[in-house]
């Protein structure tokens, strides 16, 4: 468990223990360092998404009126419960709060899901590739576990890219573990490719993604010609400067936005509003 007192509540506490207009019961959560925590919901019947998708979650303010954010659902479609990724932004108006759940807590969740991070906003194609930074991973933590993904592609890769190296524990463990899912596993093996990056800590692959795609070194390490729109496929999710960077990468390489009213060749989505980011 780690150390939390540092990530102190704005506002007063909130009584999250009595059932809320449009709540959901935290049934898990884990920490992974003292900003990031993986969490998991009670799925009401009336929420029907497609994996990769982002809902509205929240908590109560401290004038009754909820603080809701967009969250990436983390779990696949097929999954009973919910599971969300989140960061721990110390002076956050949610998540100072939200770091703080337990289960048998509520949690508001409002049921409408929408998103472009979807296979539907994608042309068939080959190669999967799924770029993320930060908590940016958290929609492609729903679409690895998703037997679509490997019906339509013959390979997948996601890269995650990190400043430190516990910061890629999350998605390194749910990678690891889904070749022995019985569900996916026989699916996943020798299909799944995972490239994590570190931009701080010393790790097996240092640097930057969007260097890694410019110099060729990431197709060379995967032994994979580089992009081409005839047959790799692109999702990005991470911060605004992240996602800039490659999408226009994807379009230097030829390919073409896609959007859920015109499949393309790739697609695109902020893992957070605003500069930066707090990893
Ligand atoms: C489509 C979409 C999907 C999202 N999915 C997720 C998700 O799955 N998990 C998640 O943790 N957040 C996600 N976010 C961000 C989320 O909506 C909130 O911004 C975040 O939970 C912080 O809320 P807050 O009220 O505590 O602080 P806010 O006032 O919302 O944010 C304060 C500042 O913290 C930084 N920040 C916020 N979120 C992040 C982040 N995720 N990583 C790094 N820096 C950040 C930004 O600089 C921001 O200006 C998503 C945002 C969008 C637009």
């Amino acid at each position: 468990m780690n150390d939390l007192s540092s990530i102190k509540e704005t506002g007063a506490p909130v009584d999250i223990a009595t059932p809320l207009p449009d709540g959901q019961t935290v049934t898990d959560v884990k920490h992974w360092t003292e900003k990031l925590f993986s969490f998991r919901l009670t799925r009401p019947q009336s929420l029907r998404f497609r994996s990769g998708e982002f809902v509205m979650i929240g908590l109560p303010g401290d004038n009754g009126k909820p603080i809701l954010r967009a969250y990436s659902i983390a779990s696949p479609s097929w999954d009973e419960e919910l599971e969300f990724y989140s960061i721990a932004v110390p002076d956050g108006p949610l998540t100072s709060r939200l770091v703080h759940i337990k289960p048998g807590d509520q949690v508001i969740l409002k049921t409408k899901a929408t998103g472009t991070l979807v296979i539907d906003a994608l042309l068939p194609g080959k190669r999967l590739y799924m770029i993320a930074t930060g908590t940016g991973i958290a929609p492609f933590a729903s679409l690895i576990r998703d037997p679509e993904v490997y019906e339509k592609f013959e390979q997948v890769i996601v890269t995650h890219t990190c400043r430190q190296a516990a910061e890629l524990d999350y998605g390194r463990e749910l990678v690891e573990n889904l070749v022995n899912d019985p569900l996916i596993g026989e699916m996943v093996e020798g299909k799944l490719h995972y490239y994590p990056t570190t931009t701080r800590d010393e790790s097996a692959k240092m640097g930057r993604i969007t260097d890694k795609i410019r110099s060729g070194e990431l197709f060379t390490d995967l032994d994979v010609p580089a992009w081409d729109p005839d047959t790799d496929r692109v999702m990005i999710c991470g911060s605004m400067g992240l996602n800039l960077e490659v999408k226009e990468l994807c379009e230097a390489a030829g390919m073409e936005e896609g959007a859920n009213s015109k499949p393309g060749h790739f697609v695109v989505e902020k893992s957070f509003v605003g500069e930066g980011g707090i990893l």
